[in-house]
């Protein structure tokens, strides 16, 4: 399940940017997550809950911040959503196209208690 090894990394970034005596305050992670991944954020959640607690952080949460995926066209240098993965300009129809936002998995936040 490529999840469980992804939500491990995550749970090894935040120990590592927390200090260890601290983890146990840790109350909310934020995730910024492209909705081109691949990745299932049921799945990111549940293998979260699953491990929070071997990683010294009960009392946490993550939050997924999704983002959408857009491209740009490679001929006309115009910008489109893409959408079910249909890789095609909204101008030119062109579909020679890269990718601007949308492959992102990045810790954003860590917020601790008071
Ligand atoms: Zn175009």
């Amino acid at each position: 399940m490529h999840e469980l090894s992804i939500t491990q990394e995550i749970l090894e970034i935040v120990t590592k940017a927390v200090p260890a005596g601290q983890l146990g305050l840790v109350r909310e992670i934020r995730l910024k997550i492209g909705e081109e991944g691949h990745l299932l954020p049921e799945s990111l959640l549940f293998c979260f809950e699953a491990l929070k607690a071997d990683f010294g952080m009960p009392e946490s949460k993550m939050e997924l911040i999704r983002v959408p995926v857009t491209a740009e066209c490679k001929s006309c240098g115009a910008v489109s959503p893409i959408v079910n993965q249909i890789y095609q300009c909204v101008s030119c129809k062109g579909t020679s196209l890269k990718v601007l936002t949308g492959n992102e998995l990045q810790v954003t936040e860590i917020l601790l208690e008071d």
